[in-house]
């Protein structure tokens, strides 16, 4: 565990230092715009009509977007009402980014073409799920500076293009952190629980709510330490690590969602990416 990991556990007010994620206008990826002065009314801004994610950041309200791996490259628009114009379109241009492929082959091949008694499973599974990734809840001060959750060695990227025994699946729709089974998961930063269950691809999940449609999602873990409508602190334990789900090991999946679009966990750990792949699991 880094010093600086143990400071934030000890120390959570530490960590309140203004940082905005990386930015990256590709499929997956943040756009970060800024909208209008901070002294004014604070704006509000839609993307593929879903409300975005404004801070204050350096004397400006700041747009921070996420962009979907589905998303075409090319120009796109941000919908922003200020305190001076209505739905003002705000322009961005998004560049196209190959993502390797990665092909899996699972024994279980449940976790592959499941029967229709684990198909219907799957099917009642999306309502708490989506439910938890279309919270939206109002916060005026979010934070953006995300630590580690675990320890570990990055195993799989985010984005990768999936193919489970051949099959062509989804897109890695997060960052994979592999590391023995029982070790901590901590909150990035102070949340609030929002939703934990045990699903059928994602296993043991715990969501948490960081605020204005900010939300991380932790899958395949072996305990859950935490309830919905509970608030954690900053290096405070969700549970641990486990292979429970679609899994061929132990690891954290690790999710963000940014105005309902999944992007890259990386983006939100850069100065911490280096340390990951130093690390090994054995
Ligand atoms: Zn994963």
């Amino acid at each position: 565990m880094t010093k600086k990991i143990i400071l934030l556990l000890f120390f959570p007010f530490i960590a309140n230092a203004a940082s905005l994620p990386e930015s990256l206008a590709v499929p997956g990826g943040i756009v970060i715009k800024q909208l209008a002065p901070s002294h004014t009314k604070k704006p509000t801004a839609s993307f593929l009509e879903n409300r975005v994610l404004i801070v204050k950041n350096q004397d400006h309200w700041t747009a921070i977007v996420g962009i979907p791996l589905s998303l075409k490259p090319g120009v796109h628009q941000l919908q922003v009402t200020t305190s001076h114009q209505k739905n003002k379109k705000v322009p961005f241009t998004i560049s196209a980014k190959d993502y390797p492929a990665q092909y899996i082959t699972l024994k279980n091949t449940q976790m592959v073409s499941p029967n229709a008694t684990n198909l219907a499973r799957i099917k009642k599974e999306r309502r708490p799920i989506n439910r938890a990734l279309n919270t939206w809840s109002e916060k005026d001060r979010i934070e953006t500076d995300f630590s580690l959750p675990v320890v570990g060695r990055l195993s799989s990227l985010f984005g990768l293009r999936r193919f489970f025994n051949n099959q062509p699946k989804n897109p890695h729709s997060g960052l994979d952190i592999a590391a023995p089974k029982g070790t901590p998961i901590t909150a990035p930063t102070t949340a609030k629980v929002l939703e934990t269950g045990h699903f059928y691809y994602n296993g043991k999940t715990v969501f948490l709510d960081h605020g204005q449609g900010l939300i991380s999602g932790y899958f395949h873990m072996s305990a859950i330490h935490v309830k919905p409508g509970q608030r954690v602190y900053r290096g405070e334990i969700l549970g641990t690590v486990g292979e429970t789900g679609r899994v061929t090991g132990p690891h954290l999946h690790w999710n963000i969602y940014l105005n309902k679009a999944k992007v890259d966990p990386a983006l939100f750990i850069n100065s911490y990416l280096a340390q990951l792949k130093g690390e090994s699991i054995n």
